[in-house]
């Protein structure tokens, strides 16, 4: 890496946000394993359009891009590409952070969250949405069942794991250590993960 790259550590349960250049190459790694990162992308240059789950969805025909294919905000407007998959592919698109009222029902108050922990390292970049959109939830095992199921299972992500995207425009970035450990999504012991950003 040359002297424009950094990185960014998420400790377990916590978020941060940080800015990435069009162009910047931005890889994802789950240091010790089965941690599930949350990531949302928003334009630096316009807040009101962010990656779009759904839309993603709709223009790919699929429920998660293949390496060489693009997220894209609400507008259908590719913002990142999905550059490079070094773990065993499996990723969700479908399901929301976890938030205070999902733990609230498990009986746990005050429990950490990706949703506030969105909220927080959005705002420390001067970010605030209208609404938390869905985000993309990196090696988070829950691919559906032909029957429609929706079982999550242990993140399959070994220690040094790792996704990388290339921006397309200038964005803020959210990245999120998912707060479950009262769940097996991962493997019920949170831990960080790590973002490096540098030169495509
Ligand atoms: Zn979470």
């Amino acid at each position: 890496m040359n002297e424009t790259a950094r990185s960014v550590t998420v400790p377990a349960r916590q978020g941060r946000a940080f800015t990435v250049a069009a162009g910047e190459l931005v890889t994802i790694v789950d240091v010790e394993g089965h941690q599930v990162g949350d990531l949302w992308v928003i334009d630096a240059a316009d807040h009101g359009r962010w990656l779009s789950t759904s839309h993603t969805r709709d223009r790919l025909d699929r429920m998660f891009p293949r390496p060489g294919e693009s997220f894209t905000d609400q507008f259908g407007a590719p913002i990142a590409e999905f550059t490079a998959d070094d773990s065993p592919g499996r990723h969700d698109m479908l399901f929301p952070p976890c938030n205070r009222w999902l733990y609230e029902s498990h009986g746990l108050v005050d429990h950490p969250n990706c949703h506030d922990n969105f909220l927080a390292a959005a705002a420390s970049a001067g970010v605030t949405l209208p609404v938390v959109p869905d985000p993309v939830n990196l090696f988070q095992n829950s691919a559906p069942e032909p029957d429609g199921t929706l079982n999550v299972l242990p993140a399959a992500s070994a220690a040094g794991d790792s996704v990388a995207l290339r921006l397309l425009r200038p964005a803020v970035v959210v990245l999120t250590s998912c707060s479950v450990d009262n769940w097996p999504t991962n493997n019920k012991n949170c831990t960080p993960l790590l973002a490096l950003i540098g030169p495509a």
